[in-house]
């Protein structure tokens, strides 16, 4: 039986603990990965709580949302990662608040974040989300799309590629999840052997984090784990 701490500062504190030993387990810095705590669902005072527990990186899946809490939680340093569905009629606000968007698989909504990212603002972080095997989601670029779709998005004058996400099937075996791991990973080496100079594996969920630690992840998001199950 798994104990679980009740709050959000001991839950932070479980989750970073068993990051860091996964790192270790794999040879990696633990500084190497970032825990990204997801939000979603949740209210701005369990994201200001685990923010005074040490959470510097919040993820957030729908815009209208995400909004109400980055004004609730003004002057509570977070860096804000856009992790859901985005459509091209919803990219403005994420473009002027946003510092990541994970989940860029259409050139067209990467055209219209960079023409909207305001120039007073560093350029904006993207990773392109891969679509992996499971039918269970229709977000995502398709592999063989993925060297057009990464070359179109680095073109980009207002953002920066970074790397890669995915959000693979659950798999009861352990093996199995591992392997959708192993293929984002090797689709981020092909990119780079293409001259794209990239650094991020965003892949890991509650149930799956430390899988992918082993494959290389660099940034993981986190939501149940930290904030309990969502309502
Ligand atoms: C909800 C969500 C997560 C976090 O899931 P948990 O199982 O609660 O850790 C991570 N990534 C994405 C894209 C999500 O939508």
């Amino acid at each position: 039986m798994l104990t679980v701490p009740q709050n959000p500062a001991s839950r932070l504190a479980a989750v970073r603990g068993r990051i860091d030993a996964a790192a270790r387990a794999a040879g990696r810095d633990p500084a190497s990965v970032t825990l990204i705590g997801v939000s979603k669902t949740q209210p701005a005072e369990a994201i200001r709580a685990a923010a005074a527990a040490g959470l510097a990186d919040v993820g957030e899946n729908y815009v209208q949302e995400a909004l109400g809490k980055m004004e609730a939680l003004e002057g509570v340093p977070l860096t804000w990662h856009f992790i859901g569905p985005l459509q091209s009629n919803k990219t403005r606000p994420v473009a002027e608040r946003f510092h990541w968007v994970h989940s860029v698989d259409r050139l067209k909504v990467a055209r219209r974040l960079s023409e909207q990212r305001p120039h007073h603002a560093p350029p904006l972080m993207v990773c392109l989300q891969v679509h992996l095997g499971g039918e269970d989601t229709k977000s995502g670029v398709a592999p063989a799309e993925l060297p057009a779709l990464a070359a179109g998005v680095a073109a980009l004058p207002r953002l920066v590629l970074r790397g890669l996400m995915c959000v693979p099937p659950a798999e009861d075996d352990p093996s199995r999840q591992r392997h959708w791991f192993a293929e984002l990973r090797q689709l981020l080496d092909r990119l780079r052997a293409d001259g794209h100079r990239l650094d991020v594996l965003s892949m890991g969920m509650s149930a799956d984090f430390e899988l992918a630690i082993a494959e290389g992840a660099t940034h993981v998001r986190v939501g149940t784990a930290i904030f309990g199950a969502r309502g």
